[in-house]
């Protein structure tokens, strides 16, 4: 009998959790919102011999300067497969069924994370479960968020006046049922900033996810076995000591935005501007921003021990 998930085997999200796991290391899953990003991205992996996963938000394909037909996506899968580094494109965040529906079916993604945590928990269910099955139809793997990271990102819905809730086991487990390969637990951790406190997470939601995968999701409905990962989100402002806890606790896929792109941002606005002292043109602006993105790059995939993992 053929397996149906066979082709989970050679999907490139999960090709790339799959080695971090077996290799206890974490991988850097960073949103890109324009192409030198994505180009400097992939020169990065491929200086320190890492793998890496290119995240956009749903805006690169609705905004009509990024190219409302895909195109940022479609040029970000392009240069993901003319490289020697194992690269996957991922959707952060999709939060419109529509859109994923049509992602899914038109442009070349691996992995989507199908985020309906704006619903009531039994429609976030239902939902997810739905767009799970739509999503491997196309050999795409799929992401959730059980539970509700507080805050808002970038261009994704905020949860606003829903408070944040921590994920607990009954809920992962339904989400685990829905066929999702990876999991986005909300353990204390935020989307946004952490404030004067800093980040304070609880690590036994993490554990007892762990756990559950252990006993009771090694193996697939036809007993075949393949593995659940997670990821965790909202990385602003963490410490290399913290991010590495969060991989010592079995965490593959580390979501990293504002953390290395907010260096790329202020470079560019001092370059332009001339707050360095020298005002520079555009091209020179764009190529400083990228050199300064690429050195973030590098001191956190080796802070996250996956520099070197590729022969
Ligand atoms: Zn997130």
């Amino acid at each position: 009998m053929s397996n149906i998930n066979e082709w989970k085997k050679s999907n490139r999200t999960l090709e790339i959790l799959r080695k971090a796991q077996e290799g206890k290391y974490g991988v850097i899953a960073i949103i890109a919102y324009t192409f030198d990003q994505a180009v400097t991205m992939v020169r990065t992996a491929e200086k320190m011999k890492s793998p890496i996963m290119i995240l956009v938000f749903p805006w690169a394909i609705t905004s009509k300067s990024s190219g409302s037909n895909g195109e940022l996506v479609r040029a970000i899968s392009e240069l993901s497969y003319r490289t020697k580094v194992p690269v996957s494109v991922h959707l952060d965040h999709a939060q419109d069924i529509e859109l994923i529906k049509y992602c899914a079916q038109y442009l070349p993604f691996d992995s989507i994370m199908v985020d309906m945590s704006h619903y009531s928990r039994e429609d976030n269910l239902k939902h997810t479960r739905e767009l799970v099955e739509y999503c491997n139809q196309y050999k795409i793997a799929t992401e959730a968020e059980p539970g509700r990271i507080e805050g808002g990102e970038d261009g994704i819905l905020h949860t606003g006046d829903l408070e944040g809730l921590l994920t607990n086991i009954e809920e992962a487990k339904l989400f685990f049922d829905t066929g999702i390969d990876i999991i986005a637990p909300s353990f204390g951790n935020v989307h946004g900033d952490y404030g004067k406190e800093g980040p304070s997470l609880n690590f036994d939601i993490v554990k007892d996810i762990f756990k559950l995968i252990e006993t009771d999701y090694k193996t697939d409905q036809e007993n075949i076995s393949y593995e659940r990962y997670v990821c965790l989100h909202g990385t602003n402002e963490f410490s290399k000591e913290l991010m590495q806890e969060n991989i010592k606790h079995g965490i593959t896929k580390l979501n990293i935005n504002k953390l290395i792109l907010q260096i790329y941002f202020h470079e560019m606005q001092s370059y332009y501007q001339g707050e360095s002292g020298t005002k520079v043109g555009f091209t020179e602006a764009i190529d400083k921003s990228n050199e300064k993105l690429s050195e973030c790059l590098e001191y956190w995939m080796n802070a996250c021990g996956s520099s070197n993992t590729v022969l």
